[in-house]
């Protein structure tokens, strides 16, 4: 079957991408594999540059710009981690960066946008629509506007996190991903495909906001209400076009994880393993974790997607852990 984009893409994103992006490490645990029964590989995004894997579809989109593109500059819209890779990614090549964001985001967010160059539009997300406020720029100002996942440029970036673990560790039984609009998981499924043909390639999205699991199910994209969930990164109501037509065909399954799997993941990461992931980048092994005695004896690839959480926020989450 032929995909848009396909693992050719992603094979030209990782050289075009390489001379800026982290190789993130792979971790292993000798704890995680003994209370597995398993090999179990940790693919650790939370060590990419701004701290989450979306530093590598940015860069991937923004430096195949036209001549002209690049001198207009870019819209997005995010209060997370998407803002910020796009902000970076247009620091590094010169290009402006107009960043669409509601006016009470994360104060660590908003510096962060700022701190990369990013020019800022406030919004009031109670009463505004920032999608249409992005348009209006793009429109006025000559702006490409570019969304957080459903873009084959986007998507052709983030497979490269699954290319490099792939190529660093051979092949593996199964690979879990966390999943919001499916831009990392439609990329890993891409790379597994063509990398380790017989891995089994899961999704795992927050139990509060399971569309993608409905979608998958029902064969259709799902919409539904804007989640409510601590997994910040995935509170996204629906799929994209792109990436649902790559995750019906190549993914074996949606799974989900509740906050309170989620916080208790975030803890063992950090008593553990002595990392901070953030609780959207703990959806992959929070799943894995609930599922271990069917996974005895694998070779298992767990993404952690990202870091980026307030500290102090980090702190009354494992400090309130039950
Ligand atoms: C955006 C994000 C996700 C979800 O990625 P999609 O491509 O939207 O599925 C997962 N983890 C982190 C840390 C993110 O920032």
């Amino acid at each position: 079957m032929k995909f848009v984009p396909d693992y050719h893409d992603i094979s030209e994103a990782h050289s075009r991408i390489k001379p800026h992006a982290h190789k993130t490490p792979v971790f292993t645990s000798t704890t995680v594999n003994q209370l597995f029964n398993a090999e179990v590989y940790f693919k650790c995004e939370n060590f990419q540059r701004m701290g989450a894997f979306k530093f590598r579809g940015a860069m991937n989109t923004l430096s195949q710009f036209s001549d002209e593109q690049k001198k207009a500059g870019v819209v997005a819209f995010s209060s997370g981690n998407h803002a910020q890779a796009i902000a970076l990614a247009a620091k590094l090549l010169n290009i402006p960066a107009t960043i669409v964001m509601p006016h009470d985001a994360p104060k660590a967010k908003i510096e962060g946008t700022k701190g990369y160059g990013g020019k800022i539009v406030f919004y009031d997300r109670y009463t505004e629509d920032n999608k249409a406020i992005s348009r209006d720029l793009a429109e006025k100002h000559g702006l490409t506007l570019i969304p957080p996942y459903d873009h084959p440029h986007i998507i052709a970036g983030q497979g490269t996190v699954a290319k490099e673990l792939f190529e660093e560790v051979g092949e593996l039984d199964s690979l879990f991903v966390p999943l919001g609009g499916g831009g990392l998981l439609s990329g890993s499924a891409l790379s597994a495909a063509h990398l380790s043909p017989k891995c089994q390639v899961f999704g795992v999205e927050p139990a509060n906001g399971n569309d993608g699991q409905l979608s998958f199910r029902k064969g259709e994209i799902v919409t539904i209400d804007m989640p409510k969930t601590i997994a910040d990164g995935a509170q996204t109501p629906h799929l994209g076009e792109y990436t649902f037509a790559i995750i019906r065909h190549l993914v074996k399954d949606i799974l989900t994880a509740t906050d309170e799997e989620l916080v208790d993941t975030m803890y063992f990461l950090a008593e553990r393993m002595k990392m901070v992931v953030e609780p959207t980048g703990c959806l992959g092994f929070a799943a894995a974790r609930a599922m271990r005695v069917q996974l005895q004896g694998q070779r298992i690839g767990v993404i952690l997607s990202g870091g980026n959480i307030d500290m102090s926020r980090y702190a009354s989450l494992l400090g309130n852990k039950k």
